[in-house]
């Protein structure tokens, strides 16, 4: 029987993209498909500790062995904003407005180095462990490709062409922040279950 684990996030598009990294050998849950419609408050000052707060609200309130991720882009020559604060660095006004005003504040900027990670808590058993990925890359001077989300048409990560949004997603999951730091969890849960 494949285990139940939930993914603390409301987003379809991690939801989708870490589904297919599971393949199979874990039931993955989201907020929503446990009923879970709180927003749950983001107050902590670094990645690892909003993960925290996110998968310990879920162990706390459903009772449930739980991870979650907290992401983000951190750009060399804007002192490694946007950072914890990617989701609305631009206020509420969205994706194409952040990646906006990245462009704008990098007007002239040489570095254009950048990079983007993830932290992943999981509490199993009562018990937090902690998993990084990070991926370097260039920031564009202009956005390109359809796919993905959030910064992704602005983002070329280092050995390649491509911006991360012009990678289909089987090509973007191979090396992304958030594909690392799964990589590292779903070797861990095996681990566990031998
Ligand atoms: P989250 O913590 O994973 O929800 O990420 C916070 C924010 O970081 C997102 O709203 C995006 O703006 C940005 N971000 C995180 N991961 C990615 C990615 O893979 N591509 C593009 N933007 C991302």
């Amino acid at each position: 029987m494949r285990r139940q684990l939930v993914f603390a996030t409301n987003n379809l598009h991690k939801t989708k993209e870490v589904s297919t990294l599971l393949a199979g050998q874990y039931e993955v849950l989201n907020l929503k498909d446990i009923g879970c419609n709180t927003d749950i408050p983001e107050t902590a000052d670094t990645f690892a500790g909003n993960a925290g707060l996110k998968s310990r609200f879920v162990v706390e309130n459903f009772k449930l062995d739980c991870f979650a991720d907290d992401s983000g882009l951190e750009v060399e020559a804007l002192n490694n904003e946007p950072g914890i604060f990617s989701a609305r660095y631009a206020g509420q006004r969205g994706d194409e407005a952040n990646l906006a005003l990245v462009l704008q504040k990098m007007k002239g900027q040489e570095n254009r180095s950048a990079r983007f990670i993830t932290v992943i808590s999981l509490i199993q058993n009562g018990e937090e462990f902690f998993f990084e990925g990070v991926i370097q890359g260039t920031i564009r001077t202009f956005p390109t490709g359809g796919n993905g989300f959030g910064y992704d048409p602005i983002f070329q990560p280092d050995g390649f062409q491509e911006t991360f949004a012009e990678m289909d997603m089987e090509q973007k999951n191979k090396i992304s922040h958030r594909a690392i730091a799964m990589r590292k969890l779903i070797a861990f849960l095996k681990e566990q279950a031998v």
